[in-house]
């Protein structure tokens, strides 16, 4: 008996387990996988395909848009597009994601990685101009938990070098500088459906081309290096191999899934905003106590609840913080590793900068859980624990 009552007061004071992330699967996920498996296509460039790419033209007004099977294809196109090649030089953030940088030292580049704000994980525009030399040939500014760069003075800057400007937006989708999409200001920009994404494909990705010098070869290079979409266009009577390129397309399937989602891309974003805002004012009381610094959005940026993180004022709270987290149930994780400090920068020799906001995020920073599907109780139950834990 007592064994029983003891049993049943742990089950109702147990904590429902809350992952970091869960992918966005709609109800019409199943139904539009089942229409595409019976299409009679499954191959990529269908009819799905062309609903996902012609939804991001007329709603963003992107000029052209081509589906990937992941973010990274999407960066590998776009070193492809600008002819990256041995002894070219490319900026990068050293606080971001491993494909930002490696599509780029695949086709030979050097990397220059470039520190953060001290106010958001986002590249330090004021110090991009003295990392330029006569060899840079693009710089890849990363919209961080989907918040623009500050892009007008960016672009400025590459202008009048001469440089490319490639906007990894790969957790930026529906976000907005000064009132222009992101995505639609730099030469190109590439976006990725991963599962940790607000919209996801499972694995999938786009490019999208804003400058029209690239929009041909875009093509050629999604297509194997053939002319074969001109040919389905009727522009010339038969198509081969005119230039180098890959097999970049996504299957139908997860085209399919993607566009489940694309259809109630409103709701999906409204109900993370409104998560993000809870979290926001949940713990802002904390923040203004000094435990920990709260996300900041920058007047030109909008928020388009990618993520929501603390910055920590010490890294062994960070990690103390993680792990009481961890005890209860709820899994939130730290982010991205300085790739000025990788074994690949070391081995390569271009580790030699001292960046040190990007070590700050680096030992500071933590992600909490935040999903789609995520309950108003599970978001409680998040700041509750840290309350606890700061208590
Ligand atoms: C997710 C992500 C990528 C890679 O996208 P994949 O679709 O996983 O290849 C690249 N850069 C950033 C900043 C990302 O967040």
């Amino acid at each position: 008996m007592t064994m029983e009552i003891s049993n049943t007061t742990k089950i109702n004071n147990m904590n429902t387990e809350i992952p970091f992330n869960k992918p966005c699967v709609l109800p019409d996920s199943e139904k539009f996988l089942i229409k595409a498996l019976h299409s009679g296509k499954l191959s990529g460039n269908g009819e799905f395909t062309k609903k996902c790419q012609t939804f991001f033209e007329e709603k963003y007004h992107f000029p052209k848009v081509l589906l990937t099977t992941s973010g990274t294809d999407a960066l590998e196109m776009a070193a492809l597009l600008i002819g990256i090649k041995e002894g070219d030089e490319v900026i990068v953030p050293s606080y971001t994601f491993v494909s930002s940088a490696l599509a780029f030292t695949r086709q030979g580049a050097k990397i220059v990685f470039a520190d953060s704000e001290n106010n958001t994980p986002n590249i330090d525009v004021s110090q991009i101009e003295r990392l330029i030399t006569p060899k840079t040939k693009a710089i890849v500014p990363v919209h961080y938990a989907g918040v623009s760069v500050d892009m007008d003075k960016l672009i400025e800057i590459a202008k009048r070098h001469g440089i490319y400007v490639i906007e990894d937006a790969a957790q930026a989708i529906d976000s907005y500088y000064k009132g222009r999409p992101v995505g639609s200001l730099g030469d190109l920009a590439c976006f990725s459906f991963h599962d940790t994404k607000n919209i996801t494909a499972g694995e999938g990705g786009m490019l999208v081309v804003n400058n029209p010098d690239f929009i041909r070869r875009s093509e050629i290079i999604w297509e194997k290096g053939t002319n074969r979409s001109e040919f389905f266009r009727g522009e010339v009577n038969k198509y081969g191999w005119v230039d180098t390129g890959s097999s970049f397309l996504p299957s139908e399937l997860n085209a399919a899934m993607l566009y489940s989602q694309l259809i109630h891309l409103q709701e999906i974003q409204s109900r993370r905003i409104e998560i993000w805002n809870k979290y926001y004012d949940g713990l802002k009381s904390l923040a203004s106590e000094g435990k920990f610094n709260l996300p900041f959005i920058p007047e030109y940026a909008t928020n388009n609840a990618h993520m929501f993180y603390l910055v920590c004022n010490t890294a062994e709270d960070r990690n103390n913080l993680i792990s009481y987290l961890k005890k209860n149930n709820i899994h939130a994780v730290f982010h991205y590793l300085s790739l000025h400090k990788s074994k690949y920068a070391e081995i390569h020799n271009q580790n030699n900068q001292v960046l040190p906001n990007s070590d700050l995020y680096t030992d500071r920073l933590v992600r909490l859980p935040m999903y789609y599907s995520m309950s108003d109780s599970e978001v409680e139950q998040v700041i509750d624990t840290i309350k606890n834990y700061y208590k």
